[in-house]
């Protein structure tokens, strides 16, 4: 399979029934094929404040794990498609132990590449911890432990990544569950709100947020007001609050 081919939810399906499809199959997961057993590879762990969702302004500790079969157009995280180094899910939890926050979200990357990702969120929740998964929508969420909060980012036209929405995942979430769209344009908008109204989204948080530089929070709340719809504006507040290409906050 070539670097740019978009594996969508089959490539889930095959590393949880195979691990070692991860080399295999896709070469943008060549990062995370080499790790030793037992390990996630991570991309960094640091605590700060919860910028996105309905848990935007809180003390936050993020997880963020490397590698992504996915290439958003606008991706800001592309440092975490191959930066990173293997831990274990005991040296992760030390790690989560030592920051303050009771709040942890795990992101990426795609977080859902990594086969142990599961084990690392039911590990987490046993904690007592709060604990979202970000996860771009393109891989079934199924095996979820369901103490973690999903925040699933569909993936609009303009992303370039439509192909790997993986459309059964929106029938699997549950209450308190949040579904996250970030657009460029009318046509994203449009194409946004007829999935939820298609699908009943409103039934949690739905979340639209404008990319930065293509499309303003002024323009885009004017288009929510039209719907009539409980969507929620997202502002990124860890931009607002550290400017866009800051990294780590
Ligand atoms: S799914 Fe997330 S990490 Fe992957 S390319 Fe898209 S925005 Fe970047």
């Amino acid at each position: 399979m070539s670097d740019t081919t978009t594996p969508g939810a089959n490539y889930r399906i095959a590393i949880l029934d195979d691990p070692d499809a991860i080399r295999k199959q896709h070469a943008r997961m060549r990062p995370i094929a080499d790790r030793p057993k037992g390990t996630l590879v991570v991309h960094e762990i640091y605590a700060s404040i919860q910028g996105e969702s309905t848990f935007a302004g809180l003390p936050c500790t993020f997880i963020r794990l490397t590698g992504c079969p996915l290439r958003c157009r606008w991706c800001d995280t592309p440092h975490s498609f191959k930066e990173g180094d293997p831990m274990s899910i005991d040296a992760i939890l030390e790690e989560v132990e030592n920051l303050s926050p009771q709040l942890v979200e795990v992101t990426g990357g795609e977080p859902l590449s990594h086969p142990e990702c599961d084990e690392l969120l039911k590990r987490l929740a046993d904690t007592g911890r709060k604990v979202l998964l970000e996860t771009s929508g393109a891989l079934p969420i199924d095996s979820v432990d369901p103490r973690v909060t999903i925040i699933l980012d569909m993936k609009c036209p303009s992303s370039g990544e439509l192909e790997s929405n993986h459309y059964p995942n929106l029938a699997k979430l549950k209450p308190g569950d949040e579904v996250k769209f970030v657009m460029g344009d009318r046509v994203d908008f449009d194409w946004s709100v007829d999935l939820v109204r298609k699908h009943d989204l409103t039934r949690q948080p739905v979340l639209f947020s404008p990319i930065y530089g293509e499309l303003t929070h002024k323009q885009l709340a004017d288009w929510i007001m039209e719907t009539g719809l409980p969507i929620r504006l997202q502002v990124a507040l860890h931009k607002v609050i550290w400017g866009p290409d800051v990294r780590g906050v």
